[in-house]
């Protein structure tokens, strides 16, 4: 019997309290549902049912709502090697006229590894970020020196090459999947689509408390800051966005200190940090 290949299990270390993403469980486990679940199989299931994993999926929706951060733990999750992300712009841009070569470079390590270790082989991921940026250019008249075609074009072919490649998972995110050429999103290329929309309130809650987490146990956040009420002040702002508001609401809090402190001071304001209610509330405005 074929031994359980090395990438059909999720890393023995993985928690998904750990992942530090807020808001998208149901999400998360949807994608698992709809597109892992055959990766971690029992051994020797998948050819028994004689089906094919997904090889490819793509993650849709607002900038900043946390589509790189799942597809990274979707890699940590299944053991993967590190993914490789390429994004769209650069692809058509910064490497013209090398980019089939780059594209080429990207599959490379895991074709080389399949042919060596073939069902033991370790999963390799393919994150392209900013999708639309090259699948836009397809066939349309300003694609200029026709780059973007011809780039396409091999992606594509790479991509129905994968059939044969266990070991290959291509993630693509965009904001605008509307202008994705229709043929990259086929089964068999990113077959699977998810929307990752903006947090609701429990969400937003939730990634408040994960972007706060080491604030709070230090002690450095006032009492009077009150999550739920900032969860419900933060309509329509991403997860991104969260982020950003506790950046600046620290350094509010910092400027207050170093006001009235000296330089020689700011090691002792660093100590007194007190990130409080108006601090957030200023950096809202
Ligand atoms: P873009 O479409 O602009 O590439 P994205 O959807 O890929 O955006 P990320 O890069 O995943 O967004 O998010 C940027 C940062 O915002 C993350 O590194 C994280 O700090 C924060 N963030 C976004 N969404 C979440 C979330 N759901 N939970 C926790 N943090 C989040």
């Amino acid at each position: 019997a074929k031994k359980a290949p090395a990438n059909a299990i999720i890393a023995p270390n993985f928690k998904f309290e750990d992942m530090g993403i807020g808001g998208l469980d149901t999400e998360f486990s949807d994608i698992f549902r709809r597109a892992f679940a055959s990766r971690v199989f029992p051994p020797g299931l998948v050819e028994k049912l004689g089906i094919q994993h997904v090889k490819g999926i793509l993650l849709h929706g607002p900038p900043g709502t946390g589509k790189t951060l799942i597809a990274r733990q979707i890699g940590k999750m299944l053991n993967a090697r590190e993914p490789k992300v390429v994004n769209g712009p650069e692809v058509l841009s910064k490497y013209v006229g090398q980019s089939e070569e780059n594209i080429r470079k990207l599959f490379e390590d895991a074709e080389k590894e399949y042919k060596q270790k073939g069902e033991e082989s370790g999963l390799h991921i393919i994150i392209f970020d900013e999708l639309d940026a090259i699948f836009k250019q397809r066939g349309s008249t300003n694609s200029g020196t026709g780059v973007g075609d011809t780039v396409v074009n091999q992606i594509l072919s790479k991509m129905d090459g994968v059939e044969q490649l266990n070991n290959i998972l291509i993630i693509g995110m965009t904001n605008r999947k509307d202008m994705i050429d229709e043929a990259l999103l086929r089964p068999g290329r990113l077959e699977v689509h998810m929307e990752i929309s903006l947090p609701d309130e429990q969400g937003r809650y939730q990634i408040l408390n994960i972007h706060t987490a080491k604030m709070r146990t230090n002690n450095v956040m006032d009492v009077d800051v009150d999550l739920y009420e900032l969860a419900s002040l933060t309509k329509n702002f991403s997860g991104a966005e969260i982020g950003g508001l506790i950046k600046s609401a620290t350094s509010f809090a910092f400027n207050r200190h170093v006001k009235v402190g000296t330089m020689a001071g700011i090691s002792d304001d660093v100590e007194n940090l007190k990130v409080n209610r108006n601090d957030f509330i200023s950096a809202m405005d």
